[in-house]
């Protein structure tokens, strides 16, 4: 086995292109932390992965625009509608000659198809996935299971407690970690143990922290966590950062930063995830070649 050492195209990085949860925000009130239901670019090195393809990807598809990689893996949480809307609309999907595969874990093994081609057909939605000009591919697994992709890659997944389950996601590159855990409604104890085992040390922990301690209390059996679940996570595990996410549609920037404010007396690390926002983590350790 040979190593190389490490250099910049060997980064974990991390970007947001939509963190709002449940339905979009719009206007100016909304400007700093954006208005796009879940989507997360993850790269290991140079390997492109989508969590989630809420109205993010719409975004993300026009940035990506002609240089999208002809095989593209969309990594699902769940496919409740914020986080499937923008697929249509995802631009290498329509500009064909891609390769899109989804990779779905909720479904007792079962792939999204079903459930994807019930929502995107007449008279819900004019046109059918299999009818966009790039083909698309639907795998199913397990929350728990390794993904193992044909390039070597492998990703670790997480059953999530949601309505019809969720799953979290972890990405190791270059001795650096990024776990995707969204949607996830907390119970007691917390943390609990699985939850801790996986999120370990990472570098970065993307988290449900979609309301307040205050506010949970009348939402309670929604599916969702707090930012103070997100802070007692981390530090049970010894991560480094958390990021929240899945931010509350009526959630303002001025209401958004004064939580970041509290946020950061708990964790100075944390911070409220704003679409746009790019993070990098070098490789530690050099890669398998
Ligand atoms: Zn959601
Ligand atoms: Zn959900």
């Amino acid at each position: 086995m040979l190593w190389k050492v490490p250099e910049p195209a060997d980064a974990l990085q991390v970007r947001f292109w939509g963190v709002r949860g449940s339905v979009c925000a719009s206007g100016q009130r909304f400007s700093e932390f954006g208005g796009h239901t879940p989507c997360v670019e993850v790269r290991c090195g140079t390997r492109l992965f989508i969590v989630d393809a809420g109205t993010g990807l719409t975004a993300l598809g026009a940035h990506l625009g002609a240089e999208a990689p002809r095989e593209i893996d969309i990594l699902f949480s769940h496919l409740h509608l914020d986080h499937i809307g923008g697929l249509p609309f995802f631009k290498p999907a329509l500009l064909g000659g891609r390769i899109i595969r989804t990779h779905c874990g909720n479904l007792d093994g079962a792939c999204a198809k079903g459930p994807l081609d019930r929502v995107f057909a007449p008279p819900v939605f004019p046109v059918r996935l299999d009818q966009l000009p790039s083909r698309f591919e639907h795998h199913g697994f397990r929350a728990g299971e390794t993904l193992r992709f044909a390039d070597g890659t492998c990703v670790e997944t997480q059953p999530l407690p949601h309505p019809d389950g969720a799953t979290g996601y972890r990405f190791t590159h270059g001795g650096r970690a990024v776990c995707y855990i969204s949607d996830i409604e907390h119970g007691e104890p917390w943390p609990p143990d699985d939850l801790v085992h996986f999120v370990r040390g990472a570098d970065l922990v993307i988290y449900d922290g979609m309301f307040s301690e205050e506010e949970y209390c009348g939402c309670r059996g929604w599916g969702h966590s707090t930012w103070q679940k997100g802070v007692a996570l981390c530090r049970a595990a010894e991560a480094r950062a958390l990021a929240i996410f899945h931010l509350h549609p009526a959630h303002d920037d001025a209401c958004l930063r004064a939580q970041e404010a509290e946020l950061k007396r708990l964790m100075p690390s944390a911070f409220v995830a704003r679409e746009g926002q790019c993070l990098e983590w070098p490789a530690t350790v050099g890669q398998a070649a």
